[in-house]
């Protein structure tokens, strides 16, 4: 699929193969998911614009360079959360806003109930972190919302996509490219993806 790109690499692959595993303690998960979060990060932000600059070494001036634009990480609540660590290790000056979103029961559609997006988002960089792509239903109102305010760079970094979830992001915003760890089978029929790794949030918090 255009603009999805899988992060092949045997680190990455580890670590979700830990992610993965029911034995899994929610400690060790949490730590997993910051690691890989970090790698995935890694690869999405690789053509962040930089601008040159001097440095003063000890010895003496040479070139340098520094991030030309503001980078803006917005984790989708609550099992972003596990992902603005590995985020901020990352990019330690990076800004980080914050969407609720839940389903409504009758409508099935996604309700904002929390948002905190930094001010002056209009020219950043942002990255939208969430574990789990699954009926994309979050994804695309976290961007329908963003898009209303910041006229920004936007790209998504999940860690386990469903096939429907980036139909649905492709059908809806084509324009943000999506970096994940794996693309899964499919989605179940209580929405979660197979073979997954069950509920995130539960899984990062400790709430099963
Ligand atoms: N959200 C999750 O945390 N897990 C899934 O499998 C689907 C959505």
């Amino acid at each position: 699929m255009s603009g999805v790109t899988v992060v092949d690499h045997p680190l990455v692959a580890r670590h979700l193969s830990v992610l993965r595993d029911r034995a899994t303690p929610s400690s060790d998960f949490r730590r997993r998911l910051s690691d890989i979060s970090m790698l995935l990060l890694f690869e999405a932000l690789r053509d962040l614009r930089v601008r040159e600059d001097r440095i003063d070494t000890p010895l003496e001036q040479t070139g340098g360079m520094r991030l030309a634009d503001e980078i803006v990480v917005i984790a989708i609540l609550r099992a972003g959360l596990g992902m603005t660590d590995g985020a901020l290790r990352l990019i330690p000056e990076a800004r980080v806003g914050h969407l609720g979103l839940y389903r409504d029961e009758e409508s099935l559609q996604p309700v904002g109930y929390y948002e905190s997006v930094p001010d002056h988002a209009t020219d950043a960089e942002v990255v939208v972190v969430d574990p789990m792509l699954a009926t994309g239903g979050s994804a695309v109102a976290a961007f329908d919302r963003l898009k209303r305010d910041v006229a920004g760079r936007m790209r998504f970094v999940c860690l386990v996509a469903a096939p429907e979830g980036l139909q649905a992001m492709q059908e809806a915003h084509p324009d943000v490219p999506i970096w994940c760890a794996t693309v899964d089978r499919q989605l179940d029929e209580r929405g979660y993806i197979r073979p997954g790794l069950g509920d995130a949030g539960d899984r990062i918090f400790g709430t099963e």
